[in-house]
């Protein structure tokens, strides 16, 4: 039997679970609560009674995820996780220390089916979706390994960039938004928070409508439809001009400005004539780009462009009024980009 997970409770689920399962006080919902936003197992839990935790042990489990290896970068402060779930499924996560605070590159689910080409997650398709307990747990996980060293140290912003299409997983992502934020829980402030989607259109409409003021970051990385399909094959199912029109909306509706990624890749889409071109496809929107140097990807025979053409790409969309930066390469040698890692270790793992 699949055991519940405590995390992914909100405050009413909490407090029913403590009445009418166990059979406890209101009051035992609350402590468990704060035991949860330490990140502590079930055994840790002492002003529970030892019956009571053997009880709760058996049926459920406080955080479903955890830490199996850590790698830290020794060029920066980055440092990646793999974490195990319950299944035996293995996802990934990376914590970037930054002055303003840290922040946790989060998954959604396990593997992905997008199929992105530039992507190491999706190449063995998407295995299923990430519970709201499983995508909070990798927040409590690291909040507690990091603050052991330091525990001033908290997870403060969280980018919604690892394996996984959140929007592919909408309501367990919604819902992990809310427990997030909840102030009785982490409490970590929505404005500080990104989710990343390659661009599920009617998902995007819907988002905008939940009144949550999250960042989005639009995996756009092409400035026309022609090279956006050869890279993500979600552009045959949603045009460009649907997907501009849909970050639209969200500004208008959200007052948020839209993050678009543009990941730049040799010989596909990093010349000057693309940068114009994605100019005057932006124009007039409230956003920034992010440029993303590519992270070599082995499988799939894609490299990045040398520097001096990310450096007169940039300058390019500025002469037409697109802010745009160029993303610092964060713990490069600890295989930083996304699905690298869990894929690193599935294959050792085979004969
Ligand atoms: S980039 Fe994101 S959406 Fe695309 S395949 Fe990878 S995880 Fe999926």
């Amino acid at each position: 039997m699949d055991r519940l997970q405590l995390l992914g409770m909100d405050d009413v689920e909490l407090l029913t679970f403590v009445t009418d399962t166990l059979g406890e006080s209101k009051f035992r919902a609350k402590q468990i609560r704060e035991w949860l936003n330490r990140g502590a197992a079930i055994d840790e839990m002492t002003n529970l009674s030892a019956a009571l935790r053997s009880k709760l042990s058996e049926i459920a489990v406080a955080n479903p995820v955890t830490i199996m290896e850590s790698y830290k970068s020794k060029l920066d402060e980055t440092e990646k996780f793999l974490y195990a779930l319950p299944d035996g499924n293995l996802i990934e996560g990376v914590v970037m220390r930054y002055h303003h605070g840290d922040t946790l590159c989060v998954s959604t689910q396990v593997g992905c089916r997008m199929g992105c080409a530039f992507c190491a997650s999706t190449l063995e398709g998407r295995v299923r979706n990430l519970t709201p307990g499983e995508i909070l747990g990798q927040v409590a996980a690291a909040n507690r390994h990091i603050q052991k060293e330091d525990p001033s140290r908290r997870v403060h912003n969280i980018v919604l960039m690892g394996s996984g299409e959140p929007l592919d997983n909408y309501d367990n992502v919604v819902k992990f938004l809310k427990l997030v934020n909840d102030p009785a829980g982490l409490n970590i402030s929505l404005r500080n928070v990104s989710l990343s989607t390659c661009g599920l259109v009617p998902r995007m409409y819907d988002f905008a409508e939940e009144g949550l003021p999250v960042t989005l970051s639009l995996s756009l990385h092409a400035p026309n439809d022609e090279i956006r399909k050869k890279l993500m094959p979600v552009a045959n199912a949603y045009p460009y001009e649907q997907v501009i029109a849909a970050c639209k909306n969200y500004v208008e509706k959200t007052g948020r400005r839209v993050i678009f990624e543009y990941a730049l890749v040799k010989d596909v889409n990093s010349d000057t004539k693309c940068a114009d071109e994605l100019a005057k496809r932006l124009r007039g929107l409230q956003c920034h780009v992010n440029l993303i140097p590519l992270n070599d990807v082995k499988e799939r025979n894609l490299s990045a462009p040398t520097r001096q053409t990310v450096e007169a790409f940039q300058r390019r969309l500025a002469l037409k009024n697109i802010s745009a930066t160029v993303r610092r390469e964060m713990g490069a040698d600890i295989e930083g980009a996304c699905g690298q890692l869990r894929r690193k270790v599935l294959t050792q793992a085979k004969p």
